[in-house]
């Protein structure tokens, strides 16, 4: 039983290790890991659905079930009682929506499945940056009822800017809930209508259509989740793979562990034992217990005295793995969220200025020189100003429309030069995916997303 309450628990900021937890010095699973990001708008269905997914497997203990079954029925929400299964806090439970990056796992038949869950509402996009940046693919939830998808679909709604928001952040497949088609009978057509139209944004989106997968299903009842449909209505018509089997057949991405260490930083938090620790996602390489590691941009050097995997404790962990480091050699004070652990030999870049190619999506007034912006580059939030505009390309085929634009409106790509406030470790896209993106957001609102092309003062 306690073990079923330390999984289910998604955030627990202080002491990740739980004594209560068994430790083991293997990893995990033989199974591939693979990082899922929950998107979609507010009140969508994303808590119902994954804590029912997570209830059906197994996940949640019995006695954790019937507490969230008693309080939600308390305040009368008994609906609620799974959406809670991924919102841990009072806060939450009485707002009723999810507003941190949780997380939960489970398993599919060929892989680990580690749930980065995403909050539906319109001010907690930075979080949900957190955890697209983590993740391999994306689930997308729609609410198929009448009004409601179209509601979430249209100008306002979260499903366009989300999907967006992790395309530009890397993510190329993803599986598509059209939920709470229980809410129309399970009709095909409404089905239908709404693939219809997610196929086409989600094409000019940048997902290729053998990249997505669209499954009917509700997630309060479970219907076609973890198994084959049991309902008439849907059997009729549908006799595609249940949620689960589309989750198992997402391709897992190479994991680049021959490259050097990079680790960017998610969170920095005091561990039970010395040292203290950091939360991150190893982007290249492999660390191991007892490694030198760098720690920029402040070029520290740190040893790296634990390594934890989903709360295992590890002597080695690779690319793709999300870890928690104990390190020691370094002042707490002096590692922030948005630094990346480095190979000592071969460091990670460190600059003030680098060149991008963005996509602007949405601004009220054009981009000017010295505009000011919010840079997203992986956890690392930073005030940046667009110093130069470099050249204004053609959409679709990527050749030049125009030297040293003067001005950048909506919808348009483009080269230009951005300058941070102080110096941060950024890559080149075509070296480190993942430390090769960044975002750009103005007042709450994402403006542009852009690929690093070049470094300007290392
Ligand atoms: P989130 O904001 O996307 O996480 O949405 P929630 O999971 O909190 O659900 C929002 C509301 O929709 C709640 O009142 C749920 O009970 C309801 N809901 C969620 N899934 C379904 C479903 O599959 N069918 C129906 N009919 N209602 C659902």
């Amino acid at each position: 039983e306690q073990a079923d309450e330390v999984r289910v628990t998604p955030k627990v900021k202080e002491n990740k290790l739980d004594p209560n937890t068994q430790y083991s010095n293997e990893r995990g699973s033989d199974k591939d890991h693979l990082y899922i990001v929950i998107i979609g708008h507010v009140d969508a269905g994303k808590s119902t659905l994954m804590g029912r997914l997570l209830c059906d497997l197994g996940e949640v203990s019995k006695k954790t079930l019937h507490k969230y079954e008693q309080e939600s029925k308390k305040i009368g929400k008994q609906s609620f009682m799974y959406a809670w299964v991924l919102d841990e806090t009072g806060e939450e439970r009485v707002r009723g929506i999810t507003m941190d990056v949780g997380r939960a796992q489970f398993e599919t038949k060929t892989k680990k499945v580690i749930i980065l869950d995403a909050p539906g509402h319109a001010d907690f996009i930075p979080n949900m940056i957190t955890g697209a940046g983590q993740a391999d693919v994306a689930l997308l939830v729609v609410d198929a009822t009448r009004g409601e998808f179209e509601s979430g679909f249209d100008l306002g709604g979260q499903t366009r800017e989300h999907a967006l928001l992790v395309r530009s952040l890397g993510v190329s497949q993803l599986a598509v809930a059209v939920n709470k088609l229980d809410t129309t009978n399970w009709s095909k057509e409404r089905f239908n209508e709404i693939t219809k139209k997610l196929k086409v944004f989600l094409k000019q989106a940048g997902f290729k259509d053998s990249d997505v997968t669209y499954v009917p299903c509700s997630g309060l009842t479970g219907e076609n989740l973890i198994k084959p449909p049991t309902e008439a209505e849907l059997l009729n018509w549908y006799d595609g793979p249940c949620l689960l089997d589309v989750i198992d057949k997402l391709k897992v991405p190479d994991r680049p562990v021959s490259k050097p260490l990079r680790l960017s930083i998610n969170d920095v938090y005091k561990g039970t034992g010395s040292g203290f620790c950091v939360a991150g996602r190893i982007e290249n390489g492999i660390i191991n217990k007892g490694d030198k590691v760098l720690v920029c941009p402040s070029k520290e050097m740190a040893e790296v005295r634990g390594i934890s995997i989903n709360e295992m404790s590890s002597n080695v962990a690779f690319a793709g793995d999300q870890v928690s480091v104990t390190l020691s050699g370094v002042d707490m004070q002096n590692v922030l969220i948005g630094y990346v652990l480095s190979d000592p030999v071969q460091q990670v870049p460190v600059t003030t200025r680098f060149e991008a190619r963005i996509v602007v999506f949405n601004v009220k007034v054009p981009i000017t020189k010295g505009f000011p912006v919010l840079i997203h580059h992986q956890s690392l939030v930073e005030p940046a100003n667009i110093i130069k505009l470099k050249s204004l390309l053609n959409k679709s085929t990527g050749e030049l429309l125009k030297k040293n634009p003067r001005c950048l409106g909506n919808n348009c790509v483009a080269v230009v030069e951005i300058e941070v406030s102080r110096p941060i470790c950024v890559e080149k896209y075509k070296d480190v995916k993942e430390l090769g993106r960044v975002m750009l957001r103005v007042g709450g609102t994402t403006i542009a997303a852009g690929l690093i092309t070049d470094i300007v003062n290392t």
